[in-house]
């Protein structure tokens, strides 16, 4: 079942000025895809986590509405995010770690589940596109660290200050109140997780974050995992997460969400499942957010979150661009 009644229709200005500027720029034209595949549901649907998904989702409908893959889609619209600062809990401008240090985490996955992904990235303004070289241009699923930076740069990526001013001030003051303990708040973090079905019946997904904010060190969360940030199977449908990283982690989040849809639930019913397993092994939920977003290989979607307040952007033919608020469950 599509969620329907209460859907909010949402333009953003701001967005649609930078998704223009982005397309016009000539860094991130759509790759159309090469070859047709056998399946044909004629129902491109791009769904995006939190109110920048918006932003995100111009982009990637751009893409998929001149026939573009729903890999292409979702690089190209969280890149959008990844490069504003002024979103920041993702990519450029993000909150730091706490000893004052940005460090990205991202993954990416296509339909014939080939993924790629980098973790504790630093340095780099786009870790989803890094990412996609993992995937494309290495033997391997996973760079982490230092590696995956020199990675990066070797494939043409140009180092650059993540930390903006507004951050390190703001990292300063915290580290006087904060006693310097790493805490994980239902505030602090707002990954950007992209799913996406193309008009030839694939999907692809996408998740980039900084993760959250004022981590110990090191720290790395669910996003750049395959499976607990992000899954899909193309016979089935796509899943991708949101919230404390840990708790996505623990449950193996987006791969269950999948795995419940492939055993009959809708993406309604497989989003709500995984949560309220989540909250069972959790008893102390006060802290604690997880939000999922799920589409099926059919293009019906669906999303839900522990708590009040996660919202998801999603576009279709049908109705166009829209922020929705997602039911949850206390
Ligand atoms: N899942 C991310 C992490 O734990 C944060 C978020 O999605 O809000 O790193």
């Amino acid at each position: 079942m599509r969620i329907a009644d209460h859907e909010i229709i949402t333009m953003r200005r701001r967005s649609f000025i930078k998704a223009g500027t982005l397309l016009t720029s000539g860094i991130s034209l759509p790759v159309l895809a090469k070859k047709k595949d056998t399946k044909s549901t004629g129902r491109p649907t791009v769904i995006s986590t939190w109110d920048h998904g918006l932003m995100a989702n111009e982009v990637s409908w751009s893409v998929l509405q001149a026939q573009g893959t729903s890999l292409d889609a979702v690089e190209q619209g969280v890149r959008v995010v990844e490069s504003d600062p002024l979103v920041r809990t993702v990519g450029i401008g993000s909150y730091p770690d706490r000893e004052g240090i940005v460090t990205l985490d991202a993954c990416i996955m296509d339909y014939h589940s080939n993924c790629g992904s980098v973790a504790f990235l630093q340095d780099i303004e786009n870790p989803i596109s890094v990412a996609r070289k993992v995937m494309e241009e290495t033997p391997h699923v996973m760079l982490v660290g230092n590696g995956a930076k020199l990675f990066a740069m070797s494939q043409g990526f140009k180092e650059t200050n993540l930390l903006s001013e507004l951050s390190k001030k703001e990292w300063e003051s915290w580290k006087l109140a904060a006693k310097y303990q790493p805490i994980i708040n239902i505030e602090n973090h707002d990954t950007i997780s992209s799913i996406a079905l193309d008009s030839m019946g694939n999907l692809a997904g996408a998740c980039t974050t900084s993760g959250a904010a004022y981590k110990m060190h090191g720290r790395v969360g669910d996003s750049p995992i395959i499976g607990a940030g992000l899954f899909l199977d193309n016979e089935v449908g796509a899943a991708a997460a949101t919230g404390l990283g840990e708790a996505v982690i623990r449950t193996a989040g987006s791969a269950m969400v999948v795995e419940a849809m492939r055993n009959g639930k809708s993406p309604q019913q497989a989003c709500e499942e995984i949560v309220k397993r989540i909250m069972k092994i959790h008893p102390d939920t006060k802290d604690l957010q997880v939000g999922f977003i799920a589409i099926d290989i059919q293009g019906n979607y669906g999303a839900f979150s522990l708590k009040r307040g996660f919202s998801f952007a999603v576009c279709d033919d049908q109705k166009g661009h829209r922020l929705v608020p997602a039911d949850y469950l206390n």
